[in-house]
């Protein structure tokens, strides 16, 4: 009988195999851009710090004042006494930014998700879930037990063919979708959506963790929309620069989620130092506007100097196949001190492996340049 152990070394070397193995690499970041890794100083094109907002001073200084009256961390649940009175101001903030009723904190955007979904449907009910969708809807979507159907990419008719076919045969149904793709940038046709939802009488929910900040002037990719999604999750680690999750909808939708998201109810509440830096990163969003369209400028120009489609946000990827090639590619691009990673499978479909580069206001118009430069000689 095989022990654990070589189970596990099995099931290693099987990844290794097909290089699909990942291995966490120590990497310092200096400021925004700036990272250490293997001793040598890189210019990263991989946080999803797009606004710079980790490294601001106003932000650090509030999480730095919140440690010093707050202490380190919350104590318990915000359920039990973890409820620190900074939660009132950063949920009124990030509803008022996407223009909803009601917002509620939670620890983090995985945490949201596998709380959330689970909460609103359950075994009986249906979940349609764009093929690309983050892996936390997936899982969330799983641990619902709710039966999950998958539509094509962005596609309209592929959704509603599922509606047509399926809809009437479950009691609630919940859609699910990226707002910005994570790994190839584009973004949800959420006016389509909502139409849909409408006349199937299901939900949507949108998770916005790469445009808060950024699009819909702050409000994120549904900032423009005719119609509000009825619930946009989202988090406080990417633009907002810090951490956290979020969702905000109607009263009734987080009275509900507070008594029945159980990623909320059993999970510690965030350090106060998150909560009051997230507001400090909110209020910046809010007035600067150009900072807030930086990174979309960026992405937009290195795209137009490798001849690439225009971005419609600040994440730009290369597709480039298999997954040899995206390591090699990646490691080239390191060579000459630039930081890319390289995304693999599961977290991409197979065949699609690729570079994914994203875009900072912290970044130079000459290094953007330099970038492209470099990849042109890929
Ligand atoms: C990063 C990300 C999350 C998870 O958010 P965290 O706060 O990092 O847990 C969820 N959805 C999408 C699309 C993301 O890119």
């Amino acid at each position: 009988m095989a022990t654990l152990d070589t189970i596990l070394r099995k099931k290693l070397e099987e990844l290794e195999a097909k290089h699909l193995r990942r291995n966490l690499q120590e990497t310092a970041r200096e400021d925004g851009v700036w990272v250490v890794r293997n001793g040598k100083r890189l210019l990263s094109f991989s946080c999803n710090d797009y606004l710079g907002l980790s490294q601001h001073h106003q932000v650090k200084q509030a999480a730095i004042e919140a440690i010093d009256t707050c202490g380190a961390g919350a104590g318990a649940s915000r359920l039990v006494t973890g409820n620190h009175p900074l939660y009132a101001r950063l949920e009124s903030m990030l509803a008022s930014i996407k223009g909803t009723e009601s917002a509620l904190v939670f620890g983090s955007g995985y945490l949201t998700n596998i709380g959330v979904i689970p909460a609103l449907v359950g075994k009986g009910d249906l979940i349609l879930a764009d093929k690309l969708v983050h892996a936390c809807l997936i899982d969330g979507a799983q641990l619902s037990s709710a039966t999950l159907k998958r539509f094509s990419h962005n596609s309209v008719e592929s959704l509603e063919k599922l509606l047509k076919t399926h809809r009437k045969s479950y009691q609630n149904c919940l859609i699910l979708t990226d707002g910005v793709f994570s790994m190839d940038g584009d973004i949800a046709p959420i006016d389509a959506m909502m139409k849909l939802a409408k006349q199937y009488d299901v939900w949507l929910l949108t998770d916005d963790a790469h445009g808060l900040g950024l699009l819909g002037g702050g409000a994120g990719s549904a900032g423009d929309a005719k119609q509000k999604p009825h619930i946009q999750m989202g988090t406080l680690s990417k633009a907002v620069g810090v951490y956290g999750g979020y969702v905000c909808a109607s009263k009734r939708m987080v009275d509900y989620l507070k008594t029945t998201a159980r990623s909320l109810v059993y999970s510690t509440a965030l350090p106060p130092a998150a909560v009051a830096a997230s507001i400090a990163a909110l209020e910046i969003i809010e007035e600067d506007k150009p900072l807030r369209e930086k990174p979309l400028e960026l992405a937009r120009l290195f795209a137009h100097e490798l001849g690439l489609p225009e971005p419609q946000s600040s994440i730009v990827p290369m597709i480039i196949g298999e997954e040899t090639k995206a390591l090699a590619a990646s490691k080239q691009l390191e060579v000459n001190g630039f930081l890319v990673s390289a995304i693999r499978p599961p977290t991409v479909p197979k065949g699609t492996a690729r570079l994914r580069f994203t875009f900072s206001a912290l970044h130079h118009a000459e290094d953007v340049v330099r970038l492209a430069a470099s990849c042109k000689e890929l």
